[in-house]
């Protein structure tokens, strides 16, 4: 399956070993045309402000918005997640805004710039998922036709599914363990078929 990783801030590079590393082809989008032919994409961490802005900028904030609704997987993970959802709080930064969710940036305050924490995802099995945190966003409220699969407490989710929209918190990329990858890529080949 090919992947495009949108590479105009933060941790492309990351997402793109993992892909490549799960035996998938991984591109690099920083133009429209580079979105032909993909069957997923990906919307790594950094700063969704810029991201967006220069989404913008590049002309790829309305393709991958009309990917998406017309039923390409996206994932999001930190910025991404905070360029996925629909609100944003106390912020009118531009966005994708493709998910019923509401979100908090940089949600677990100043002092607290990045921590890692095992979390229970049970749609990935037993074992837990270490998760690392850097000026994360929570999702601090849902709409009823998003999924919550994982969650720090009653009021912070920090990894859902909405349809074909992935949205994750933490930075997956930079640890071992594969399996929100997986279940992505997963999402990506149901989609096909
Ligand atoms: N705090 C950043 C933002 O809101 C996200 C941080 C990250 O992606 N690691 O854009």
């Amino acid at each position: 399956m090919k992947i495009g990783i949108l590479a105009l801030q933060g941790a492309f590079r990351e997402h793109r070993k993992v892909i490549e590393s799960l035996g998938h082809t991984a591109v690099e989008v920083r133009k429209p045309e580079q979105l032909e032919g993909v069957d997923g994409i990906i919307i790594p961490g950094g700063e969704s402000t810029t991201i967006g802005k220069l989404m913008i900028d590049y002309s790829l904030l309305e393709p991958i918005r009309h990917m998406a609704q017309a039923g390409t997987p996206i994932f999001g993970t930190c910025a991404g997640m905070v360029l996925l959802a629909k609100d944003i709080k106390g912020s009118d930064q531009p966005r994708l805004g493709l998910m019923d969710v509401s979100v908090v940036r940089n949600g677990f305050g100043r002092q607290v710039d990045s921590f890692e924490e095992d979390i229970n995802i049970d749609a990935l099995g037993e074992k837990p998922f270490r998760a690392v945190f850097i000026r994360a966003p929570y999702i601090e409220s849902i709409s009823p036709q998003v999924g919550i699969l994982a969650q720090l407490d009653r009021d912070r989710v920090v990894l859902a599914r909405q349809g074909n929209l992935l949205a994750c918190a933490f930075h997956p990329e930079l640890t071992d363990d594969k399996r929100i990858h997986k279940y992505f890529l997963q999402m990506v080949k149901e989609s096909k078929e």
